[in-house]
C-alpha cells in the first residue's frame, strides 16, 4: 500500500529522512520524509494488532535504539520507529519558555505577590543571554516530550528566536508588554519590540515567526492596548494576551474601566480571529458567546490555574458547546513546574470532567486534537496531522514503556497515563532533533544555565 503523493514529477523529490516500522492508526508504516514535509506512508504487509506483529514489537529489546547505519549523502537517514507509535507533534499554546530558569525559584503564593515580591524583580536581572540559554534548556524539555512549536510571551524577543532557531523547533514569539500605564515605558517597549520584529524577520528562519503580547488588562495601559490592535490590524499579527485569569483582575478592570476584562478589551478592537487568551478561568455566557463571535481562541492552563488558585476550571463544556476550540498550554515554568504537555492534557480532561460532572466531556482523542489539529488550524501552520504533504512534524512514543502498556487505546494511553518521558524521537521540520531519547548539546545547556543562574542570585 502506498498513500504517495498524488501528481507526477518530472523530478520526484529526494527523501531526507526515513521512519522504519512505527506504528499509525494501528498499522505499521515506513514514512519517507522530503525536505520539510513527509512524502509518503508505506503500510507493512502486517497488521500491528496481528500475533506476527506484536510479538515482533514485544519481545523487541532494543526498540528505539538509534540505527547504525553509516551516513551517506545519497540516502536518507533513518530513524529506527521499531515499537514506537507516531504522533504529530505536540503544540504549546502558551509559555514563557525562559522561566524554565525559575523553575521552583517560587511556589506555594498567590499570583499578585508572587509576581510582584519575586518573579519580576529577579526578571529584571536577566540580560538578552540569560534569556537565549534558559530558552535552549526550554527547548530541550519540550523536545524531549513530543513538543515540537510552542507560542511564547516574554522579554528579550531576539533571544528566544535564535534559542527556537538553533533548537531546530518551530515558534511563534510575542514580545511582551508590561506599561502599567507609565507614558515613556509604553513608548520605549513599543519601539523595541517592532525593533524586534525587524530582526526576526532578517533571520529569516521560516519555523519562527513573531506576534504581538500585551500581557493582560491590569499590567496595559489604553495607549499601549489600542496600539496593539492597530499594529495587528495593519502587519496582520497575532495578538497574545492574558485573560480572565483571576477575580483581582475582573475587579481592577471594573474600577478602572467600569468593565469586565473581555469587554474592554472588545471596545478597543482586540478581539478576533487573531487573538490568543490564556487562562480564560473567570467567563460568564455572555462573554463566551461574546469570544465565539469575535473567534478568539481560548487557552487552557489547567496546572497553572490550580497551581495558583486561580478561582475555578476554565468553563470548557459551556466554550465548547459555543464552538470554541480551546488550545492547551503549559502557561512558564514557574507556575506549572514543567513543560508536558502530555501532563497538561490529563490535567485538562480531569478538570473538565470535574467541573462538569460529567465523565464524558474532553475525551482523550479530542484533548490530543487540543495540542495538535486544532492548534495547527489556529496558527494557519500545515502539521498536527501524519499525512503525505502535510509539514514533517512529529514525534515516536515508546509503546514498551510500561505507562503504554498492554495498550489497549493509544489516546487514552498518551492522555491518562503517559507523561512525556515515554517519548523517544522527536522531528521538527523534517529534521530529527532526539533520537534514542538524546538531544544534542543538553549537558553543555544545563552547564551555561546553571552557571547562570549562579550570577543571576549574587552567588558567583
Ligand atoms: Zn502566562
Amino acid at each position: 500500500m502506498s498513500a504517495a503523493n498524488s501528481g507526477s514529477h518530472a523530478n520526484p523529490p529526494k527523501p531526507s529522512l526515513l521512519v522504519q516500522g512505527t506504528r499509525l492508526d494501528g498499522r505499521l508504516v515506513d514514512i519517507r520524509v522530503a525536505g520539510q514535509r513527509i512524502l509518503d506512508i508505506r503500510a507493512h504487509d502486517v497488521r500491528a494488532h496481528d500475533v506476527r506483529a506484536h510479538e515482533a514489537l514485544t519481545q523487541e529489546t532494543q526498540v528505539h535504539q538509534p540505527e547504525t547505519r553509516t551516513p551517506n549523502p545519497a540516502t536518507p537517514r533513518i530513524l529506527n520507529g521499531r515499537g514506537t507509535a507516531v504522533l504529530p507533534g505536540l503544540m504549546n499554546a502558551h509559555t514563557h519558555s525562559a522561566m524554565v530558569i525559575l523553575r521552583s525559584y517560587a511556589d506555594d503564593m498567590p499570583l499578585m505577590p508572587w509576581l510582584e515580591e519575586k518573579i519580576w524583580p529577579i526578571e529584571a536581572r536577566l540580560v538578552e543571554e540569560d534569556i537565549y540559554w534558559a530558552a535552549r534548556l526550554a527547548c530541550i524539555e519540550m523536545i524531549r516530550s513530543g513538543t515540537t512549536f510552542f507560542s511564547d510571551m516574554y522579554w528579550h524577543l531576539p533571544a528566544t528566536a535564535r534559542a527556537a532557531r538553533d533548537s531546530g523547533m518551530r515558534a511563534l514569539l510575542a514580545g511582551a508588554i508590561i506599561d502599567r500605564g507609565d507614558a515613556s515605558a509604553a513608548e520605549a517597549q513599543r519601539e523595541a519590540i517592532l525593533t524586534d520584529h525587524a530582526y526576526v524577520a532578517v533571520m529569516a528562519c521560516d519555523r519562527v515567526r513573531y506576534a504581538l503580547g500585551p500581557h493582560a488588562v491590569y499590567t496595559v495601559g489604553r495607549d499601549s492596548l489600542v496600539w496593539v490592535a492597530e499594529q495587528s490590524e495593519r502587519l496582520g499579527l497575532p495578538v497574545h494576551l492574558h485573560l480572565s485569569e483571576t477575580e483581582t483582575e475582573l475587579a481592577l478592570c471594573q474600577d478602572a474601566q467600569g468593565l469586565r476584562p473581555p469587554a474592554w478589551l472588545d471596545s478597543l478592537g482586540l478581539l478576533g480571529r487573531r487573538t490568543f487568551a490564556a487562562h480564560c478561568v473567570h467567563l460568564n455566557e455572555a462573554e463566551i458567546a461574546l469570544l465565539a463571535e469575535r473567534g478568539v481562541h481560548p487557552i487552557h492552563n489547567p496546572i497553572s490555574n490550580l497551581k495558583l488558585a486561580s478561582g475555578g476550571p476554565m468553563p470548557y463544556a459551556a466554550m465548547r458547546a459555543a464552538g470554541l476550540r480551546p488550545l492547551i498550554g503549559t502557561d512558564g515554568c514557574a507556575s506549572n513546574n514543567n513543560l508536558d504537555l502530555l501532563e497538561e492534557l490529563k490535567f485538562a480532561a480531569l478538570l473538565a470532567k470535574h467541573a462538569s460532572g460529567d465523565p464524558t466531556v474532553l475525551p482523550a482523542e479530542e484533548a490530543l486534537a487540543m495540542a495538535t489539529i486544532d492548534a495547527a488550524r489556529a496558527y494557519d501552520l500545515d502539521c498536527g496531522a501524519i499525512a503525505p504533504g502535510k509539514l514533517a512534524d512529529f514525534f515516536l512514543v515508546d509503546l514498551s514503556h510500561p505507562m503504554m502498556f498492554p495498550g489497549h487505546n493509544l489516546a487514552a494511553d498518551l492522555v491518562y497515563s503517559a507523561q512525556g518521558r515515554a517519548v523517544v524521537a522527536t522531528v521538527c521540520d523534517g529534521q530529527v532533533l532526539m533520537e534514542a531519547g538524546r538531544v544534542a548539546d543538553e549537558a553543555e545547556i544545563r552547564a551555561e544555565v546553571a552557571q547562570r543562574w549562579n550570577r543571576i542570585a549574587g552567588r558567583a
